[in-house]
């Protein structure tokens, strides 16, 4: 056995090497490249292969762009500007597998960018990370052609960047007890001055930025920093509690819209943060606010009245909006989370469209531009594989594929309105990412779909090729010391949600005894009888979701034995999934006379943090036409999860 082994392991060193000095052209490049074209013969190089660069006079090709040669004279780059002759060497790098390959395919590729934001986002708020961390991902990032990274710096849980006017936003609202955003938000949520023992947090400082900035410059991306308001601001409130409407530390997370104080708070921000960042877009957050206290200030009414505010909505809208020309003034952008179009979207406004595309579509319509970057298929804090085998994470299951697939220009959106819609951008939110290698993880693979899709045309997409190309890519990040997914130890979706189940109550009318909510009907009446089971998500659309009782009764259409009544329910405590404390079945011949035949009692703790999946069924020997299915919620807060009901 020994000896076959090494032989086996000789024949794959000898084939691997056979690999590496077979000639290379653009056809495992990420992401897949405009057009190129392959030609006769190869050029062979002891080194480093010969490049010639020219500049392309105006209007060869779009902006980024490049063409790149490769013929018995080595290599020809022709670009457009300097992004694009540097976007031509990374694309070379990549062809000779950053070196290892020393013959170059004759080819000639034509390459340009089909989005001019190709982003990723980094939460430093949740938990800080290190300049040296964010450098490194910049490198990553520059090698896929992406040129945005959208900065988090400002949260509830610890502001991040020096700010000379305001020093406690850095002496106090940077630093918290403890180190895990859980035990943080699940505890007093209170924040340490810098310097007491234990401490958790940090900031930069400007020189820090500055040369953060510098670098991503010399690799042609530009860092787009955030700075939240009006909402998420708890860590600002606590620091300086009079721009809240409440006016003490610790009772809310918006800034009183009524106080002139706030407004000069905010410019004075921003004024620092545009000298520390050139980019032309400054993210100003606007997510999430909870706007119930503003109806109860007597500032925040007082400005309603002065400014003929019908709601809430319009006072964040005046706010945004009074920062929006703000920045204008300054010569810059704003860009907002997809509730900035609540109450009236500022003109000149960006949007980033999370909640869905909903928001970015209505906000192209208006003729603002968008960011794409939907919840569903550009979150990367959900799970990338089967929960049970990942790291704790906020839930949901976003794999490779479904990244890869998303296709930012959708057919409702008018034809002279798509030059609106900017391009797309992967966010990594930290709540549960509490090292820099786990952020890594979540990033990588799935980076390179949101670049490529970024990068390339729909038309050069291809998910078949793409998990081609990737594994090499993977191999070179590793090799550079990133830590990334195991791509080949995908274990994938859940197998039921793919095979789907059949059953004698297939296809059989549901009665709901409670009513179908709102936020997760699935399938409406037909879910839990339709054959399709969920997969790893509860939000996959399969998942009928509940705040109530789950109790329903099944009409089998004739009396039949039943030997099997069973569903399946999950467990995810983030997002607060409980199992039912109890499911109780009953049959029925005549849907009156109702017998109960099990009792199931749940035996999950809710001290499991993984996702769990657990059967409340039972065995019998009985007939019935009636089956009631009974699952009592056990937690006030919380959802229920079922997919199917089996019966056989
Ligand atoms: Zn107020």
């Amino acid at each position: 056995m020994i000896m076959k082994r090494i032989i086996l392991l000789s024949v794959v060193l000898v084939l691997s090497s056979v690999s590496f000095s077979m000639a290379q052209g653009p056809e495992n490049v990420i992401p897949v490249p405009y057009e190129f074209t392959l030609h006769e013969g190869t050029y062979v190089f002891d080194e480093e292969p010969e490049v010639k660069l020219k500049r392309l006079k105006e209007g060869k090709l779009p902006a980024e762009g490049y063409e790149l040669v490769v013929d018995a004279e080595g290599v020809l780059i022709r670009a457009s500007d300097d992004a694009g002759e540097f976007y031509a060497l990374q694309t070379l790098d990549q062809m000779t597998a950053y070196g290892k390959v020393k013959e170059l395919r004759f080819c000639r590729i034509r390459d340009y960018p089909r989005f001019p934001y190709r982003g990723l986002h980094v939460d430093v708020s949740r938990h800080f990370r290190s300049i040296d961390f964010l450098k490194k991902h910049l490198d990553a990032m520059a090698m896929f052609k992406m040129n945005r990274m959208h900065i988090h710096l400002t949260d509830a849980t610890g502001w991040r960047m020096q700010i000379d006017a305001y020093p406690r936003l850095t002496q106090f609202a940077a630093w918290r007890p403890q180190h895990t955003w859980k035990e943080w938000w699940y505890g007093d949520r209170m924040y340490v001055e810098e310097g007491t023992e234990g401490a958790y947090g940090g900031y930069y400082t400007k020189e820090q930025l500055r040369s953060l900035v510098d670098y991503a410059r010399e690799r042609h991306i530009e860092i787009i920093p955030e700075i939240e308001m009006p909402g998420h601001s708890e860590e600002v409130l606590a620091a300086y509690p009079e721009l809240s409407c409440a006016g003490e530390p610790y009772r809310q997370g918006e800034f009183c819209i009524g106080n002139e104080e706030t407004f000069r708070f905010m410019e004075t921000v921003l004024a620092e943060v545009i000298d520390v960042f050139p980019s032309e877009f400054i993210h100003i957050g606007g997510d999430e606010a909870n706007k119930e206290h503003w109806k109860e200030c007597p500032k925040c009414r007082q400005r309603m009245q002065e400014e003929g505010l019908e709601n809430v909505d319009e006072l964040q809208s005046y706010m945004i909006r009074r920062i929006s020309r703000f920045m204008e003034a300054k010569g810059r952008r704003i860009i907002g989370w997809d509730e900035i179009l609540d109450g009236g979207l500022a003109s000149g406004a960006t949007v980033m469209s999370w909640r869905g595309t909903k928001g970015g579509i209505d906000a192209m319509n208006m003729g603002h531009d968008v960011i794409m970057t939907p919840g569903s298929y550009c979150y990367l804090d959900h799970a990338q594989d089967a929960p049970f085998k990942e790291p704790e994470s906020i839930g949901g299951y976003l794999p490779l594929d479904s990244v890869y697939v998303y296709e930012p220009a959708e057919p409702v959106m008018p034809a002279d309105k798509l030059h609106h819609l900017l391009g797309i951008q992967g966010n990594l939110w930290a709540e549960y990412i509490t090292t820099e290698e786990h952020a890594e993880y979540m990033y990588w693979p799935r980076a390179l779909a949101i670049a490529e899709t970024g990068w390339s045309v729909s038309e050069n997409k291809d998910l078949r090729d793409f998990r081609r190309r990737v594994p090499a890519v993977m191999d070179h990040l590793e090799e550079k010391g990133y830590k990334v997914f195991d791509l080949e130890g995908e274990y994938g979706e859940r197998k039921l949600s793919l095979t789907g189940v059949d059953h004698a109550a297939k296809g059989c009318k549901v009665i709901y005894n409670k009513p179908i909510q709102k936020n997760y009907p699935a399938a409406g009446e037909v879910t839990f009888t339709d054959g399709l089971c969920g997969g790893w998500s509860y939000g996959d659309g399969r998942w009928q979701g509940f705040l109530t009782d789950v109790d329903v009764t099944i009409d089998l259409g004739e009396v039949i034995p039943v030997h099997y009544v069973g569903g399946t329910f999950m467990q995810l405590i983030g997002p607060e999934v409980f199992m039912p404390s109890k499911v109780d079945i009953y049959l029925s011949e005549d849907g009156t006379d109702f017998v109960r035949v099990a009792e199931v009692w749940n035996d999950v703790s809710v001290n499991d943090e993984n996702l769990v999946f657990r059967s409340f069924d039972t065995v019998c020997n009985a007939r019935a036409r009636y089956v009631r299915y009974h699952a009592a919620r056990s937690h006030k807060r919380g959802f229920l999860f079922l997919d199917e009901i089996v019966v056989n």
